[in-house]
C-alpha cells in the first residue's frame, strides 16, 4: 500500500514533469508542424523559477517532521532543498499553444492529438500506479 501511495504522490506532483519544449503537431505522414505559441507564467513554479526538490516533500511533510528535526525545518524554509524548476529551467515562463493563431483545420487536428495524448498518458499512468 505504501508503494502504491508513493507512486500516486509522485504521479500527481506537477514538479515531476518534462522540460518545456516547442509544441508540434504530428501529421499522419510523419511530418512535424511547429505550432504557434505564446509565453505564459510557468504552471509548475508559478513564476518563481525554482521549487522544492520533489524527492524531499513529494510524499508530504507533517508538523512532526519539522518538530522532530528543527534543523531540517529551518533549511526547508530557507530554500536549501530548492532546485531549478523542472518545467521552465529557471526561465519562469513556459510556451503554451496559442489556439487563437491556429487555422481551424490545424486546431481540429491539434485537439484530436491532445485527446490521443491524454488517453496515452492515462494508460501509462494507470500502468505506473499498478507498478507495471
Ligand atoms: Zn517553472
Amino acid at each position: 500500500m505504501n508503494a502504491y501511495l508513493e507512486r500516486l504522490n509522485w504521479a500527481n506532483d506537477a514538479r515531476n514533469c518534462e522540460p518545456d519544449a516547442a509544441p508540434v503537431l504530428y501529421l499522419d505522414d510523419g511530418t512535424e508542424v511547429p505550432l504557434p505559441t505564446r509565453w505564459a507564467v510557468c504552471s509548475v513554479c508559478e513564476g518563481k523559477g525554482t521549487h522544492v526538490n520533489p524527492s524531499i516533500d513529494c510524499d508530504g511533510l507533517t508538523a512532526e517532521d519539522f518538530a522532530d528535526d528543527p534543523d531540517f525545518a529551518e533549511d526547508y524554509m530557507a530554500g536549501t532543498y530548492d532546485q531549478t524548476c523542472n518545467r521552465c529551467k529557471g526561465r519562469t515562463t513556459e510556451r503554451v499553444v496559442d489556439l487563437d493563431k491556429m487555422p481551424a483545420d490545424q486546431r481540429a487536428a491539434y485537439e484530436k492529438q491532445c485527446r490521443e495524448d491524454a488517453q496515452q498518458r492515462a494508460e501509462e499512468r494507470s500502468e505506473y500506479l499498478r507498478g507495471a
